[in-house]
């Protein structure tokens, strides 16, 4: 018999006999099955994923004050930090604090409702604090079908800024209309509307700008030179505070509205890693990025000054955003804080988008979480 015709015996027997006939039939049905009932199981593990995600974006905080960093860059890109943000929950209000580029989707990562936003406050007009405006307030607006226009408030020029996103967005705000039911998108709530405020002479000078329902936030100025007007916050609730900087050289007016905070969030840049960037780019055709980096350190504050700060207006915690450069890992961390910590031995945390702060009412406690 030939080895061949041994063969095809061999496959025949392997085909006919009921192990394998059964194995094959078992294949076949399961295949069937997963043919039929794929679209069912995928459906079923979609919606699950859609509920996790869903859920997870509804966040129920406990009475105080709470603050999410939903950007903690610059104008320099950096593709894990957005352009400066900070959401701040007061008691049952909601309020974003610059609106970099990027962070409107933070903000809805972290689970903050955007419908529910109350005002954006503007610490001045730098584009990196202003990119992210038109989509915040359309969110705010779909988000929650909102009857009024989000309020804008800001130091003197914010008209400027929300005339000029109000005008960007007409068309878009004109779709919308046109392609929803005015109960989900109700015409007049589209866009912002300025609230422009005007603080006094002094280098120290500060205004009230909210004061409802027991939150209290406080604009005053700071020394961002040659930008003017610059300004910080700070926001007072139920014996709990934080305050943040906006963009500052190391400021006297800062350090006197910061005193006995519970959480400073102060920008940062690195002078020795900025001017690294400085030398390096002479070898490269980049003129104008050797002209900024020459220059932004005068206008900004070093991790050291943010500490001084921290120390000499005595609060619970430093937190640093608006960091520049980019670290491109966390183990640059320590090089960039150099000796901030000989000025300030409390708490020091480099800020990094997601991170959500908690300040209970009428406690002393500060609870970090990183939620994204
Ligand atoms: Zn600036
Ligand atoms: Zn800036």
């Amino acid at each position: 018999m030939s080895s061949r015709k041994t063969g095809n015996h061999f496959v025949a027997a392997f085909f006919q006999s009921k192990v394998t006939r059964w194995t094959i039939a078992g294949g076949c049905v399961l295949a069937a099955c997963l043919v039929f009932f794929a679209k069912p199981l995928s459906t079923a593990v979609l919606k699950r994923v859609i509920n996790y995600r869903l859920s997870g974006m509804v966040h129920e905080f406990e009475d105080g004050l709470h603050a999410g960093l939903c950007g903690t860059g610059s104008p320099l890109a950096d593709i894990k930090r957005a352009g400066p943000c900070i959401a701040v929950v007061a008691g049952k209000h909601l309020y974003i604090v610059d609106s970099g580029d990027g962070s409107t989707k933070n903000i809805n990562l972290m689970g903050f409702q955007a419908g529910n936003i109350d005002a954006v406050l503007l610490t001045h007009f730098h584009s990196d604090h202003i990119a992210g405006l038109g989509e915040l307030m359309l969110q705010r607006w779909a988000g929650g079908s909102n009857k009024l226009p989000l309020d804008i408030i800001g130091p003197e020029g914010v008209e400027t800024v929300v005339d000029g996103f109000n005008k960007a967005y007409s068309l878009d705000t004109g779709y919308r209309i046109a392609h929803h039911s005015p109960e989900v998108m109700p015409a007049s709530g589209a866009g912002g509307l300025a609230r422009p405020y005007t603080l006094g002479p002094e280098e120290d000078a500060s205004a009230v700008v909210v004061d409802t329902d027991g939150v209290k936030i406080t604009a005053f100025k700071v020394d961002h030179r040659p930008i003017v007007p610059a300004v910080g916050y700070r926001f007072d609730y139920k014996g709990r505070s934080l305050v943040i900087s906006g963009d500052t050289v190391y400021s006297p007016s800062l350090r006197k509205h910061a005193n006995g905070a519970d959480l400073l969030f102060h920008e940062a840049l690195s002078p020795w890693m900025v001017k690294l960037i400085h030398e390096q780019a002479r070898f490269f055709p980049f003129p104008s990025l050797q002209e900024v980096t020459e220059v932004i350190p005068s206008y900004h504050a070093s991790p050291e000054d943010a500490a001084k700060i921290a120390g000499e207006a005595n609060v619970a915690h430093l937190v640093l955003y608006h960091i520049i450069p980019p670290l491109p890992s966390p183990l640059l961390n320590s090089l960039f804080l150099g000796n901030a910590k000989t000025y300030y031995k409390g708490p020091v945390t480099m800020g990094v988008d997601g991170m959500l702060f908690g300040l209970p009412a009428n406690s002393k406690e500060i609870i970090l979480k990183t939620i994204l």
